[in-house]
């Protein structure tokens, strides 16, 4: 294929953060960007030069928006399989519908992972009570009930500390269709966010840890400090994971892998997500060339740019919540020479939602950490805040 061109229009599936700090990166190549998803004045929607506000499942507004653009990629895992197919028949989709088809329920995403032989943790599928209760007695407690489709930042989980407490936590996922997982008693949580251009080539951000609060990312740092048990021999195993994953998948694109690594040193792959990822957020800063602007070069099918990390980096997520008493001190965020603000344009800051992040640089990740953190404790503490 020839590779799409500056000028051209890339169409995006899904108007959050991630679309919008692709468009960003798009636009500053000289792109133009169109975007598609049910809501109006968007994230990627205020940045894009043409925002289409249409259901999913309504696929003649679909086929009419692929007719516009050159390609299209997505930034929102539940796109509906028929939606990413009806895309395709006009114009390539990037990573490909069979690609988000895999990732975007958990069942067939670990059947997939067993079968390439990557380690995850030991589960077992779920359809009705009487599997959950047989499940519990083979993997035995603590375990985690997962739904199988629309789980992300901790959503549709329920923890099972005894066998007694399955019919609970059934309810509590509201009896869909699940994964019974192991509880993984982790030493840390990482991720590595990896490339595939479509000429096959790979490209990986390192491994980075990623510390969750309430089963949401809080912060990321990045390198993941060679503490805690994240040896060489761990670091090389992540990246063969994450190649061996791009490869088979035959992803073209931006994939994340997300691993546990156990207190015995086993890394474990916990989850796949088929595009940039919030753990990767802090290559915008801090490396020759960011995972949007990856994402961008490979599904235009152009080389991929370097990944190299100009500055051991951190990013603090900034939640809803930081609202919950007026509007949070920016200029005190502003006033740390080394952190950057990044804010998503959204609307309405509910709690849990994430709203922005900010990265800090440093000379070391975990000095970074501690910049980015410091930074966002400023912005609930400043004066002449006003109410929201
Ligand atoms: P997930 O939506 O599967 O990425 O889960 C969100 C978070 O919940 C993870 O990042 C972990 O902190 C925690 N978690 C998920 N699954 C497990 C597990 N099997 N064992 C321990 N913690 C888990």
């Amino acid at each position: 294929m020839n590779p799409i061109l500056p000028g051209a229009i890339i169409g995006v599936l899904g108007s959050g953060q991630l679309g919008r700090m692709f468009a960003i990166a798009a636009r500053r190549m000289g792109y133009r960007v169109h975007t598609f998803s049910p809501e109006f004045d968007t994230p990627t929607g205020q940045v894009s030069d043409l925002e289409v506000a249409a259901p999913y499942e309504d696929l003649d507004a679909v086929r009419t928006f692929a007719k516009g653009v050159a390609a299209v990629t997505f930034e929102f895992e539940n796109v509906p399989a028929p939606t990413a197919e009806a895309v395709s028949e006009l114009v390539p989709v990037r990573p490909a519908g069979s690609i988000l088809h895999t990732t975007q329920q958990r069942i067939r995403e670990k059947t997939f992972l067993q079968a390439a032989a990557i380690p995850v943790a030991p589960f077992r599928v779920v359809r009705s009570a009487a599997d959950l209760a047989h499940a519990v007695s083979e993997i035995g407690c603590p375990a985690v009930l997962k739904t199988a489709a629309f789980g992300y930042d901790g959503k549709g989980q329920a923890p099972i500390r005894s066998a007694d407490a399955a019919g609970a936590a059934w309810d509590e996922i509201g009896r869909n269709d699940a994964v019974l997982e192991v509880f993984v008693d982790f030493e840390c949580e990482l991720s590595l966010v990896a490339a595939r251009s479509a000429h096959g080539d790979f490209a990986h951000y390192g491994l980075v840890e990623n510390r969750h609060r309430d089963h949401i990312l809080d912060v990321t740092v990045a390198p993941a400090p060679q503490s805690a048990g994240v040896t060489e021999e761990v670091t090389k195993e992540a990246i063969e994971i994450a190649r061996t994953v791009l490869e088979t998948l035959g992803v073209v694109g931006v994939l994340c892998v997300e691993y546990f690594l156990t207190r015995s040193g086993r890394l474990l792959v916990n989850e796949l997500a088929p595009r940039p990822h919030n753990s990767g957020h802090f290559s915008v800063d801090a490396c020759v060339t960011s995972q949007f602007e990856q994402q961008l070069r490979a599904v235009c099918g152009l080389p991929l740019g370097s990944t190299r990390q100009l500055s051991p980096a951190a990013m603090a997520n900034l939640l809803g919540d930081l609202w919950s008493e007026g509007e949070p001190d920016w200029p005190a965020a502003c006033s740390h020479p080394d952190v950057k603000l990044h804010l998503y344009g959204k609307l309405e800051p509910r709690r849990r939602r994430k709203m922005g992040h900010l990265t800090a640089l440093a000379n070391d990740a975990r000095e970074a950490a501690r910049i980015a953190v410091s930074a966002r404790e400023t912005l609930s503490r400043g004066a002449g805040r006003q109410a929201c």
